[in-house]
């Protein structure tokens, strides 16, 4: 059993600590200075460094914290931020701690990113794939090609917690509303992820069954969603891929 905790970092950043008993890893360092911090107070060593994708604000920490603490770092094949130690990719497994992890590859946000899934702990680390109430920018990659980066998460059971790496859940929720604002359940999660703000708690992790009822990312077969779009003239391609097209335009411009 492994034990998961935030570090914050950067402006908005969550770099993941990953513990067992006296042993870490941690996942997307973008800055060395919280995580030295995070595992000196903790008297934790650092055992390794898990990658999802090459930006800086995943990877500015990366040289520092393996100079510093002599581990290894996985992360995916041709990324502008590689090579790195050990190089993973759909259907490689990361023993971490002693428990596994598959690799999921979903291109999108950049085109080398994955993701790294442990079903016995119920964890997904999908940096900036999926977040809480939305998913990342699509950089590299096209729109379908995220989607279809998105449907591999929505198949994973429902309490699968949903490690992201921002702190973006209020903006998100906020957008999703204007997507579909008679859905109730999201009015009540934004509602609880509200009062965790309020109080300086992270929002993350979710959980797959929240996003599948709340996050208008993975809902293009929403009927709402549909109806939203066309009154509003942006659904130019009524299929998933154009529902999720339209919907990440929308984001991008909101
Ligand atoms: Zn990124
Ligand atoms: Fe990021």
């Amino acid at each position: 059993m492994l034990t998961i905790s935030p570090i914050r970092a950067l402006s908005d950043n969550y770099i993941w600590l990953i513990v067992r008993n006296t042993q870490g890893f941690v996942v997307d360092p973008g800055e060395p200075g919280p995580v030295l911090a995070a595992l000196e107070a903790k008297e934790i060593q650092l055992s390794g460094i898990l990658v999802t994708h090459h930006h800086f604000d995943h990877t500015g920490a990366v040289a520092a914290l393996k100079t510093e603490a002599g581990c290894e770092v996985w992360g995916p094949p041709d990324s502008p931020a590689g090579p790195y130690d050990r190089t993973v990719t759909e259907g490689d497994t990361v023993s971490v701690l002693g428990v596994d992890f598959s690799v999921l590859n979903v291109p999108g946000h950049t085109l080398d990113h994955i993701a790294y899934y442990s079903s016995t702990e119920h964890a997904l680390f999908c940096g900036d794939t999926l977040f809480v109430g939305g998913c990342g920018r699509v950089f590299e990659g096209t729109p379908p090609q995220m989607r279809g980066s998105l449907e591999k998460f929505r198949g994973l059971p429902p309490e699968t917690l949903i490690f992201c790496a921002h702190e973006y859940t209020l903006a998100n929720l906020r957008f999703a509303r204007l997507v579909e604002p008679n859905n109730d359940a999201l009015s009540a999660f934004l509602n609880a992820c509200e009062a965790k703000r309020a109080n300086d708690e992270p929002t993350v992790p979710s959980c797959i069954s929240d996003e599948l009822a709340c996050n208008p990312f993975l809902r293009w077969d929403s009927p709402e969603i549909r109806e939203t779009l066309a009154a509003s003239g942006k659904l130019a391609d009524d299929t998933p891929d154009g529902i999720f097209t339209a919907v990440r335009e929308w984001k991008n411009s909101a």
